[in-house]
């Protein structure tokens, strides 16, 4: 996710480092770096003027401060504008005072609603609702079959015309039926089985067109939604602006939700879309599994940009994997020094594995940018491979793995696919960072790299 981005900016940084102080030569350079890198990201050629020239003023008139080397100031500076381009702060959804809250998705086809429309439904289930998802897209062949799997991967039931009834049997074809009334059905479905939420999944087009924001607008209509979020693949580059305007100006939207921020092209829909329209981002979409979703926080966005990590993001989902008394107890084991044993490091694995791909959480640590080409070539299997070898050992073994000779270390090595190398290895490995957290446990502390290191 913005990874060239993120590597011109924190090089552009680094080049001011040795300032004592910055000329305004110095100032007009780094700008120009900025621009250049914005542009490349694809941002709007507006908001890169905009953006551009309040950086340029805010580094000019600059206090000089004891606290922040120049560099430090620019990078503040920078990562404010950001932050105000990205929208400010996190905007909440707005729940109906009456219910069910009505969610409407809008946006070009393969923009990635559908799959939205699950995440979302999951995201909100999580919270204790109770959403209802309508497959209101009659348009594409199978939009409707790819809801229904969507929202039973999620367990939210989906409220779909009858193939037969309504529609074709086959679902090569686009489902007969008025798109309309299946939205107000689905909306009468919500009230008298009592869904809190309505999330209503509309077509797209590959093209803006009049027919689809009639359509859209339509639904719009007959059901006065709450939200309308305005769905975009932060992969379309240039075409961002235009086609959000296009949607402002068709349907009108509440948010918008950025889709596939997993790629690592350029982005730059991200950066233009909130300060274009005046609508903030709600939520990025980061995958393809049902997991692959955040609530959209403009500051951790701008601070993963400048390679400051996003700690606060990886701990939320830390909070969504572990279990808080499995925690509590692991951290007391871990201070002991002594009690944490290959069982907890069974359990953490997969706790681990619960929170999405290492490459992911990896990728949120501050000052980690330096160390991407590690990261893409960490091989998620590797996981795999590690509880291969813990789950092939005895509950003896795991709690005390000075019992592990050749021969049960050879029965391990048969039993997890693996060499007794690699056994030995990771005894090794778990050895060291057995040691390595008591000692941060008592205090010692790891120091996290990232602004201060400039
Ligand atoms: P729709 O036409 O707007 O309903 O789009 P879909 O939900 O069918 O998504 C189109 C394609 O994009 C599918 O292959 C999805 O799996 C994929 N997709 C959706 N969201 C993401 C994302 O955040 N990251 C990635 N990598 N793929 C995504």
């Amino acid at each position: 996710m913005f990874a060239t981005l993120s590597d011109r900016l924190t090089s552009t940084f680094k080049n001011l480092r040795t300032k004592g102080r910055l000329s305004e030569a110095d100032i007009d350079a780094t700008v120009r770096e900025i621009r250049r890198a914005l542009l490349d990201a694809d941002v709007a050629v507006s908001v890169v003027r905009e953006f551009t020239g309040k950086v340029r003023e805010r580094a000019l008139s600059v206090e000089v401060s004891g606290a922040l080397n120049p560099a430090q100031q620019v990078v503040k500076i920078v990562n404010d504008e950001l932050v105000a381009i990205l929208g400010g702060a996190n905007r909440p959804l707005v729940f109906a005072k009456t219910p069910p809250t009505v969610i409407l998705l809008a946006g070009l086809q393969g923009a990635g609603k559908t799959t939205l429309a699950g995440k979302l439904a999951l995201h909100l289930r999580n919270q204790g609702h109770t959403p209802l998802l309508v497959a209101a897209d009659l348009q594409r062949p199978n939009a409707v079959t790819q809801l229904k799997i969507v929202g039973e991967r999620a367990g939210v039931p989906v409220f779909a015309p009858h193939p037969g009834t309504q529609g074709h049997a086959d679902e090569s074809q686009a489902v007969a039926g008025d798109p309309v009334a299946v939205a107000r059905e689905g909306l009468a479905t919500a009230v008298s089985r009592q869904h809190d939420i309505l999330i209503v999944d509309t077509a797209g087009r590959l093209g803006v067109d009049a027919e689809l924001m009639q359509q859209a607008g339509d639904i719009r209509d007959a059901l006065d939604p709450d939200e309308i979020l305005f769905v975009i693949d932060a992969m379309i580059g240039q075409d961002a602006v235009a086609t959000a305007q296009a949607f402002a100006d068709g349907v009108g939207f509440t948010g918008v939700v950025l889709t596939k921020l997993d790629g690592d092209a350029r982005g730059g829909a991200a950066l233009s879309v909130a300060s274009v329209t005046g609508r903030p981002i709600l939520f990025a979409s980061t995958g393809e599994k049902l997991t692959d979703f955040e609530v959209f926080h403009p500051d951790r966005m701008a601070s993963r940009i400048l390679d400051m990590g996003d700690v606060l993001t990886l701990i939320e989902q830390a909070e969504k994997a572990f279990d808080a008394d499995q925690a509590e107890e692991l951290a007391a084991k871990l201070a002991s020094g002594t009690g944490f044993t290959l069982e907890d490091f069974l359990v953490q694995m997969q706790q681990l594995k619960q929170m999405g791909s290492m490459k992911k959480m990896l990728g949120m640590l501050p000052g980690m940018g330096q160390m991407r080409e590690a990261i893409d070539n960490f091989d998620e299997r590797e996981v795999d491979r590690v509880e291969a070898i813990v789950r092939s050992m005895t509950p003896g073994e795991r709690r005390s793995p000075k019992i592990i000779n050749g021969s049960r270390r050879a029965r391990i090595a048969k039993g997890s696919g693996t060499t007794a190398t690699d056994v030995n290895q990771l005894l090794e490995r778990f050895e060291g960072a057995r040691k390595m957290m008591a000692q941060m446990a008592k205090g010692g502390g790891m120091g996290l790299p990232g602004m201060g290191n400039l």
